[in-house]
């Protein structure tokens, strides 16, 4: 069979529980070879982060270490400037050829920000996307991706098969967690833990991050 790669991309600022279970029920439900994460360097959308490039990798790290499943994809750091999903999905299609199977997975928010994306139309012609519900959020998805959901999507993760262009929603458990709820936390000096891996925590801890 050909091999199939799911990718998350994220600040990671810092890496939850959130993303580290729905890593896992993706890889699993699409019968996934690999899934990896990747953390993005000066996201063009958003605020500057908290931790800096160098820490939230060794988060993602961390948060992976063992027999998760899961991986990194450090590529995005790597680069000079910032890094759009766009090119990345056209390097790992390079490099994985036309006969695998590509998913960019992201959060119900993420995706109904989609349209400010740069290239966005063509993400569907490297990958499919996978869209995870979020729980803390209730954003009405824009008129131009409801089209493109009726056209493209497909139920049953099972039946995804393609190698790009499907839209799958996927309900998996629901963790109503967010790095700002865990940055916020830390700011009022209240305790995060449970919500991500005890090695970040410790991490965040040795390194004093997001204090006030
Ligand atoms: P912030 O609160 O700083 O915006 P975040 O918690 O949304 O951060 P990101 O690194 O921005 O984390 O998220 C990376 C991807 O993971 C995005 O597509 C986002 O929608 C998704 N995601 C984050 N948290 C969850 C969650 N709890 N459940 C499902 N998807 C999530």
């Amino acid at each position: 069979m050909n091999r199939r790669i799911g990718l998350l991309g994220g600040t990671f600022d810092p890496v939850h529980n959130g993303h580290l279970r729905s890593a896992l029920e993706v890889r699993e439900w699409l019968g996934l070879d690999e899934l990896r994460l990747v953390p993005s360097a000066r996201p063009p959308h958003r605020a500057i982060p908290g931790a800096d490039a160098e820490q939230r990798l060794d988060m993602v790290r961390l948060a992976v270490r063992g027999d998760t499943g899961l991986q990194v994809d450090d590529r995005e750091l790597l680069r000079e400037r910032p890094s759009y999903t766009v090119e990345t999905l056209e390097l790992v299609r390079a490099e994985a050829g036309t006969d695998a199977a590509l998913f960019f997975v992201l959060g119900w928010d993420a995706f109904c920000a989609l349209p400010s994306w740069h290239r966005w139309p063509e993400l569907l012609d490297l990958c499919s996307l996978v869209v995870l519900q979020r729980p803390d959020y209730d954003l009405e998805v824009p008129e131009v991706l409801k089209d493109l959901m009726a056209a493209r999507s497909v139920t049953d993760p099972a039946e995804a098969r393609a190698t790009h262009g499907e839209i799958i929603p996927l309900v998996q458990t629901p963790l109503a967690i967010s790095a700002t709820h865990i940055r916020s936390l830390l700011a009022e000096r209240r305790s995060p833990r449970f919500l991500l891996p005890d090695a970040v925590l410790d991490y965040i801890e040795t390194k004093g991050l997001y204090q006030p």
